[in-house]
């Protein structure tokens, strides 16, 4: 048996441990994108880089036997999760999205919810000077407009950032899971007045909400792409562990129907 996870989060890695641990038996390969220099690696068998589209996908589910497809990739990659639909119709595979669930505002945040990384960087010369960017090195291009040639970004990411960045750019080299202590430090070293970050969810990078609504600095939200219809959600991975062992045993995995991850 065996389930190709497609990862590159924290809920991927711990879906391939718990698997590991729980259904030893379970082939498990996990996928990832090759963006990070020096991932890490989950347990079980790891593949690196894309497969050209749904088609290659789906040809590397029938070649490799793959009896179950998890998307646990980052809420955002949302191309890759419309190539799992497609992929796993074209081969014939269950498909489950693992999705941790998005942030809820809480008293005393400020935040301006916005569509895309463009409109964030619209929003910002309204908000402050000094700007933490949260939001990853790869779309650093909407930061890089000469409207904002007058703020000043403090871009944190897993590996250097390339052109085109902003033009007054600050790199911190860091990965999660980030303490409240170290954010409550960032916000205040750099005098930083605006935070932005996508919609990711999960606790290893909550503390900087916390930290920015103790400061009460503005924080400049990007919501998520939806979630594609008609696919099965997890939200943690031990839910989607329980999801892999019942179409595996329970029902077989001939008879799965792909009809809701409690379903
Ligand atoms: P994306 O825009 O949805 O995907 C672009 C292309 O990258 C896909 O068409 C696919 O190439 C390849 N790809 C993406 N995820 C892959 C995977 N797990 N295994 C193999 N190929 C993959 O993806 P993205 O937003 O650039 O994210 C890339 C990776 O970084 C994902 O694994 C994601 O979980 C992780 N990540 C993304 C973010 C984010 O904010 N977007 C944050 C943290 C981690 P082919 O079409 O050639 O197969």
């Amino acid at each position: 048996m065996h389930v190709l996870v497609l990862g590159g989060t924290t809920e991927a890695r711990r879906l391939a441990e718990s698997l590991a641990a729980e259904a030893p038996e379970v082939r498990v390969t996990t996928s990832l994108a090759g963006r990070v220099a020096a991932p890490r690696l989950p347990p079980g068998e790891v593949r690196v880089g894309g497969f050209g589209g749904p088609a290659g996908l789906a040809e590397w589910v029938r070649e490799h036997r793959v009896d179950l497809l998890v998307d646990a990739t980052h809420p955002f990659a949302a191309t890759m999760s419309r190539n799992a639909i497609l992929a796993a119709a074209e081969a014939h595979v269950p498909l489950l999205a693992l999705r941790r669930p998005g942030w809820v505002a809480q008293d005393g945040d400020r935040w301006h919810s916005v569509a895309s990384l463009a409109e964030a960087a619209e929003v910002l010369p309204a908000l402050g000077e000094r700007v933490f960017l949260t939001t990853g090195r790869m779309g650093l291009a909407a930061f890089a407009e000469a409207a904002l040639d007058s703020l000043s970004f403090l871009v944190r990411s897993v590996d250097a950032p390339e052109p085109p960045c902003p033009r007054q750019m600050h790199v911190v080299l860091d990965r999660g899971p980030f303490d409240l202590g170290g954010e409550r430090e960032i916000l205040r070293l750099h005098r930083i007045d605006v935070l932005v970050t996508k919609d990711s969810g999960g606790d290893a990078t909550a503390p900087k909400l916390t930290a920015a609504r103790e400061a009460g600095i503005p924080v400049v939200v990007v919501r998520r792409p939806p979630v594609p219809e008609g696919v099965p959600v997890a939200a943690t991975s031990d839910e989607a562990v329980e999801w892999v062992v019942r179409k595996l045993y329970a029902e077989g995995s001939d008879g799965v129907d792909g009809s809701g991850a409690s379903g």
